[in-house]
């Protein structure tokens, strides 16, 4: 892999002094590069990597429900070019990682990418965001190569009601991985998409869960991210109501604010259970100040916004020879200068959906 070390040391480079981070005489490694930083000042650390967008579920709120054009096979990034993204990523600074999809593991050898993941990079936080049907055998792995948290997304606990959000009759799987997650002593957080006239009627299930598991279960408000989804103003649920509702049942405790651990959920301990409630408000109440994460398509687009449509393309610079690990970390650089408040564009937006790409092809 290409070492980047900077010509002139000693001059520092235009980030350590803008950034204030310290000029390069005071940094102990001379060729470590100054962090990533977005032109709002935000430092990037987290990188939500797509391995692929396709499922095998049909989530009404995350496809459209018109036939799906998959990503054509030559277009999708090879593993050793996402680890090699990863590389350069984890130089630039990003220490935690997270697969997505489509479903991950709906990618042939997903488990030897995670386990090269590892071997190459073991000091990387590896996460995982899986709608956990295919999940039960790769949970060993998981242990072995250090997955610390799985996110599960699991919309409703009754059985005909998943069946409907998701097209599929998936959802005794999901619960067998979820429990055999717990056994590993892998922790589990569970994303519920909360949906008006669709989930908003079962808060017992969603209360008992957290009462009797030691999850945290985090809602999340519906966001209007490409065209066909269900989404529309009725089906909005937002966090402040689902909180009202959950609180006619269960005393919520706030927890102490970690942002790095909780990332955007507001989370909340439930008087007497094993488990916490959380809300991740992505539409009512924006967390945009504290984004410190880009996300790349398994196409090989660097988006640097869930809400931005602008994408970075870099797979011919991977597949260029003649394109160095500089070469890339210098588009990077430049689209972190370009990388806006999302809740600009929300605010900002002229009809329901934020955003064209349908969420499966970014990977939340
Ligand atoms: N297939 C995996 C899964 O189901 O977790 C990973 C991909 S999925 C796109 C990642 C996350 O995005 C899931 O937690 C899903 O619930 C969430 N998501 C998808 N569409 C959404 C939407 N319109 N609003 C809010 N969350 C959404």
């Amino acid at each position: 892999m290409q070492a980047d070390v900077n010509p002139f040391p000693l001059l520092g480079n235009r980030h350590d002094v803008e950034e204030g981070v310290g000029t390069a005489c005071e940094r102990a490694d001379f060729s470590a590069p100054a962090p990533l930083v977005d032109g709002h000042g935000r430092v990037v650390r987290y990188l939500r990597l797509s391995v692929t967008d396709r499922c095998n579920l049909r989530c009404m709120y995350c496809c459209s429900n018109a036939r799906q054009t998959c990503i054509p096979h030559t277009q999708v990034l090879r593993y050793e070019e996402m680890a090699r993204m990863v590389g350069i990523m984890a130089r630039l600074g990003v220490t935690k990682v997270r697969l997505t999809g489509g479903e991950p593991f709906a990618r042939k050898g997903c488990d030897g990418f995670l386990y090269m993941l590892h071997s190459r990079f073991p000091d990387m936080d590896l996460r995982l965001t899986t709608n956990g049907t295919l999940l039960e055998p790769h949970i060993p792995l998981l242990r072995q190569v250090g997955v610390k948290a799985v996110n599960l997304s699991l919309d409703s606990f009754d059985r005909e009601t998943f069946a409907k959000v998701t097209g599929r009759d998936m959802q005794p799987a999901v619960l067998s991985a979820l429990d055999r997650l717990l056994s590993a002593g892998i922790r589990v957080k569970v994303n519920a998409v909360a949906m008006r006239g669709v989930n908003d009627g079962q808060m017992d299930d969603f209360v008992h869960a957290v009462r009797t598991m030691p999850i945290d279960l985090r809602f999340i408000e519906f966001m209007p991210m490409g065209s066909g989804t269900l989404w529309n103003a009725g089906t909005f649920w937002p966090a402040a109501d689902i909180r009202a509702e959950a609180e006619r049942r269960v005393r919520l405790v706030p927890e102490k604010e970690d942002r790095a651990e909780a990332g955007p959920a507001r989370m909340f301990r439930v008087k007497g259970g094993k488990g916490r409630l959380g809300f991740i408000t992505a539409v009512s109440c924006h967390f945009c100040g504290s984004c410190n994460r880009l996300r790349l398509t398994s196409d090989g687009n660097l988006r640097t916004c869930l809400f931005d449509d602008r994408e970075y393309a870099l797979r011919h610079f991977l597949r260029d020879p003649a394109m160095t690990d500089a070469d890339i970390e210098r588009t990077i650089r430049k689209a972190c200068t370009e990388k806006p408040v999302g809740a600009e564009l929300l605010a900002n937006r002229s009809g329901d959906e934020v955003a064209a790409r349908q969420m499966v092809g970014i990977g939340g």
